[in-house]
């Protein structure tokens, strides 16, 4: 791998890239082993959160929404959690059966990830 050249004084980029390349992967981790091992993909979500803290990078949006900030289960719809589209008020509830807690995600917000999804693809 190679590095950038750092900036000084300001929070290193590299370090930034990092901290989210390796959330990423415990991310995808996470996904590769719920079935098997939930416990296992909480571990990773614990991990991704240390990261981010140790190094005060914030959790991508993208992922922040497939943990439970309040207990740290990792989330899967149809099995840890439930999904519920409020299509008048424009938003999606998502609620953690492990500790029932309920998180607000914006509509509008799933439609931007779709869209930059058909950008890539
Ligand atoms: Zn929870």
């Amino acid at each position: 791998m190679v590095f950038k050249k750092r900036p000084r004084g300001k929070k290193k980029e590299w370090q930034v890239d990092i901290a989210n390349e390796r959330m990423y992967i415990l991310f995808e981790q996470a996904d590769r082993r719920f079935k098997t091992y939930p416990n296992l993909s909480d571990r990773y979500v614990e991990i991704s959160r240390n990261i981010s803290t140790k190094l005060n990078v914030p959790i991508p949006r993208e992922l922040k929404r497939r943990f439970c900030k309040n207990c740290g289960a990792y989330l899967v719809y149809g099995a840890n959690a439930r999904q519920r589209v409020n299509s008048e008020k424009q938003y999606v509830i998502m609620t953690c059966l492990k500790c029932n807690q309920k998180k607000r995600i914006p509509y509008t917000d799933e439609k931007k990830k779709e869209d930059r999804k058909e950008k890539e693809n």
